[in-house]
């Protein structure tokens, strides 16, 4: 028996002339989820993408898990092929569903007829399968509102499919069909959040860390790259860029008043990360800032962080509340990495009373005695760069 994955497509079905870029789009990110995992063929027909295994080295278990990351597909089902015929449907749904069929009472069947030839129409077919299977397994009762068990059938264009049991996909739109964003990732709970949130709506990452050795360890930078490669499987493979935050840092301790520390430097990192955009092609720029959630985040010092850039910032997590948010982290699977214990360049310099509620001119005024064009062209010549989830 040929098993096969089905994935429907989530908001790629409303986007009329441009539908046909979106589905290869989904198709390219898939076979990349996929290619390590062993040999399948992954092709799209009448809204459905299809995962079949090529060879025996194909794992449709692993395949499966990975098609459930890609963003694009809203629901996913394992299911059995057989010929377009409905007594061979009648036996493959024995065969295919006998577990699921015995551990349940009651069941309906569900079909679809995208191939108008087929001798039966849906609701006649559905009878004559349910049928059968009521009696095959006597202990179960059909039951239209409330089944426990729905049994669908598809007849398509090669084939008929049998399946139950239906999974919800990543939804969303395939990585990539909506522009270039520069995410900025810290250590913490929420960057990793906000930066799958904007992947989710069909956008590619370049992920940006402010790195401040030695005040910050090797083993933040190591918990960093990790946090990356955990977000791969949803936003596909990515490059990974370390900018040297340390002398910027270090200028601000000796140059500006304290209050202002975290404000100037949070205006360093957006013009740094706006020169990245620039040279990649970002049309934005991504953070996990939550509105009142630190004094960096109220609405004055995001309008002062935000003056130094003409490009949108996209805050996802803004009206969050913390234990949505961790929820979130913990369902993508980036919570436990997050909270291992090193320090953030954040947490290096804060001031003891932070400016909360600042006025443009005030920020401007206390950085006024730094060089900013030479630290933002020196902190972006000496960016590394690791890829990750190739
Ligand atoms: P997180 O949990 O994501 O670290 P946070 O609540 O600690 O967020 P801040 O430290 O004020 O908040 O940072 C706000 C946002 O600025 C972060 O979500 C992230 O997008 C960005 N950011 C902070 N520190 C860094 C860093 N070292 N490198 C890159 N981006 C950073
Ligand atoms: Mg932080």
């Amino acid at each position: 028996m040929k098993e096969i994955i089905l994935c429907k497509l989530g908001e790629i079905v409303l986007k009329g002339l441009n539908r046909r870029s979106f589905e290869q789009k989904l198709l390219s990110n898939l076979r990349h989820a996929l290619y390590r995992l062993g040999s399948y063929r992954v092709w799209c027909s009448q809204s459905t993408v299809y995962i079949e295994g090529a060879d025996e080295s194909a794992d449709m278990d692993l395949a499966f898990e990975a098609a459930k990351k890609v963003f694009g597909i809203i629901k996913l089902s394992r299911a059995a092929a057989c010929e377009k015929d409905p007594d061979a449907i009648v036996a493959l749904a024995k065969e295919y569903l006998r577990g699921e069929l015995e551990s349940v009472r009651s069941f309906k069947v569900e079909s679809k007829r995208s191939d108008k030839r087929f001798p039966m129409t849906s609701i006649e077919l559905s009878q004559y399968v349910g049928g059968e299977l009521a009696e095959a397994f006597p202990h179960l009762r059909a039951e239209m509102h409330e089944p426990e068990l729905v049994v669908h059938l598809e007849v398509r264009d090669v084939a008929a499919y049998v399946h139950a049991s239906p999974v919800d996909g990543a939804g969303g739109m395939p990585v990539g069909s909506n522009g270039i964003a520069v995410t900025l990732l810290s250590g913490g709970i929420d960057s990793p959040v906000s930066s799958y949130m904007i992947a989710r709506r069909g956008v590619r990452l370049v992920p940006l860390h402010f790195f401040s050795f030695p005040y910050t360890s090797e083993a933040a930078k190591e918990k960093v790259v990790e946090l990356a490669q955990l977000l791969t499987p949803w936003c596909g493979r990515m490059s990974l860029l370390i900018a040297p935050f340390t002398h910027i840092q270090e200028e601000i301790r000796d140059k500006c008043p304290e209050e202002y520390f975290t404000l100037i430097m949070r205006r360093f990192m957006m013009r740094i990360a706006a020169r990245v955009a620039e040279d990649c092609g970002g049309r934005a720029i991504v953070t996990g800032e939550n509105l009142g959630q630190v004094a960096s985040q109220t609405m004055e010092a995001m309008a002062s962080t935000q003056a130094v850039l003409s490009l949108p910032v996209l805050q996802p997590l803004i009206g969050m509340d913390k234990e949505e948010i961790v929820r979130l982290a913990r369902r993508i699977g980036t919570f436990e990495t997050s909270i291992l214990p090193y320090e953030d360049c954040c947490t290096v310099f804060t001031p003891r009373h932070p400016r909360t509620h600042p006025k443009l001119e005030e920020v401007e005024r206390a950085e006024s005695a730094l060089d900013i064009e030479g630290l933002v062209s020196e902190a972006f010549a000496g960016i590394e760069r690791i890829e990750v989830g190739q």
